[in-house]
């Protein structure tokens, strides 16, 4: 076929049917049987693997992990959970950890050697730090563009009511290139659910972009506030550029109560953010589904002052959350890939995303028979693909 600059032969797609995919201008231009191509005036096998979107990291924080720096003990909160103690013990371990600029590098490089080439990652902007995280994260997305995508969110971890100048300080992060405005915990953090939400919804008004939102809360309290955020996105006509991050609250309710929230949700266009978080509640991913909700995921955090686990592996991701949801079936284990894919892709507003004709050239290869396999199995040795180039293979980043 004219204009094909690469042929990727023998892929197995979804569907489990063999094909040569053309790829020219970093896009995908054919998708025809295997064997049916004409030559392209360059070849790469893909020797019959399964061959899938790249894997989007949804919620990540390149600021703040300690990967590939020394080991960094984890501290227990003293009385249970306690966002404003792991704060403090945040703010004691970077003091010590290595440059930020260094640990961003190998936890990127870790991502996209797992298959992620779209990003959105969160980037502390408060009164302890200003807009330095954010220069820093800026810079790394400038040298990593061409291999990964990446969005930044201005994420005031310390609060914006409690720490003055954050309003100013979010508004200034979008002015220098961040590009949604974020939150955290309204009430329970900054004790002030309406204030909080007036200076998230506002920043987002004035600069024209989207939210997402740090939600820890349980219980009646999450949910409240879940519905707030619905409101104020449907009042902005915010529908599909706000995100909810973990929305612990959603996970306490009984199906009827899922049912009703989640068709709110749904109709506000507001996106839920899992990681299928470790010893507790989280949304029910299949409830919300059903009802219309766009659930994403992430890492969230990997070995930093939150917990120690992590290994920027989208796959991985998948399988923790249908392990956790208790995902079986084919369809089920298809659903948890399509939370770390379609739906992730989805969240983050991309465009060009999928395997399909006018899509980006943005894949991975996985040995495996099909999807609900790869979920399980997570296989390494992966080939991974930015628009038709070579970026990775084997965990390992080709620069
Ligand atoms: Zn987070």
């Amino acid at each position: 076929m004219a204009g094909i600059e690469t042929l990727f032969t023998q892929a197995k797609l979804a569907d489990g049917s063999l094909n040569d995919i053309g790829v020219a201008s970093g896009r995908i231009v054919s998708i025809m049987p295997a064997g049916s191509a004409e030559t392209g005036t360059e070849r790469v096998d893909i020797a019959g693997a399964l061959l899938v979107p790249a894997f989007v990291e949804g919620h990540i924080h390149l600021d703040t992990s300690f990967y590939g720096d020394k080991w960094i003990p984890h501290k227990a909160c003293t009385n249970g959970f306690d966002v404003h103690q792991r704060v403090a013990f945040q703010a004691q371990n970077m003091a010590q950890a290595a440059p930020m600029a260094e640990r961003a590098r190998k936890q990127l490089e870790l991502c996209v050697g797992h298959g992620s080439l779209s990003m959105r990652s969160h980037v502390m902007v408060d009164a302890s730090v200003g807009l330095k995280s954010l220069e820093t994260i800026l810079a790394i997305r400038e040298e990593y563009r061409g291999i990964i995508d990446i969005q930044l969110v201005a994420f005031p971890q310390s609060g914006i009511l409690k720490s003055p100048g954050t309003a100013e300080l979010l508004d200034e992060a979008i002015a220098m290139g961040a590009d949604l405005v974020g939150g955290l915990d309204p009430a329970s953090f900054d004790r002030d659910l309406q204030g909080h939400l007036d200076v998230v919804f506002g920043v987002a008004e004035k600069r024209g972009v989207g939210v997402d939102i740090h939600l820890h809360d349980f219980g009646s309290l999450g949910v409240f506030t879940v519905e707030e955020i619905c409101a104020r996105t449907v009042a902005l006509g915010l529908q599909g550029r706000v995100a909810i991050s973990h929305a612990y609250g959603l996970g306490n309710l009984d199906a009827d109560g899922v049912r009703h929230i989640g068709a709110k949700i749904a109709a506000a266009g507001v996106s839920i953010m899992t990681n299928a978080p470790g010893d507790h509640a989280f949304p029910p991913v299949a409830l919300l589904r059903a009802e219309g909700v766009n659930v994403f995921a992430g890492s969230d955090n990997i070995r930093d002052s939150w917990w120690p686990y992590g290994d920027g592996d989208m796959l991985g991701r998948a399988m923790m959350i249908g392990y956790r949801s208790g995902f079986y079936t084919d369809e089920e284990l298809s659903a948890a890939f399509d939370v770390v894919t379609a739906a992730s892709a989805k969240a983050l507003g991309l465009e060009g995303y999928g395997i399909t004709i006018g899509a980006k050239a943005d894949f991975v290869t996985l040995d495996a028979e099909h999807v609900p396999e790869a979920v399980v199995a997570v296989p390494k040795g992966r080939r991974v693909f930015k628009g038709g180039r070579l970026v990775a293979e084997n965990g390992t980043v080709i620069r």
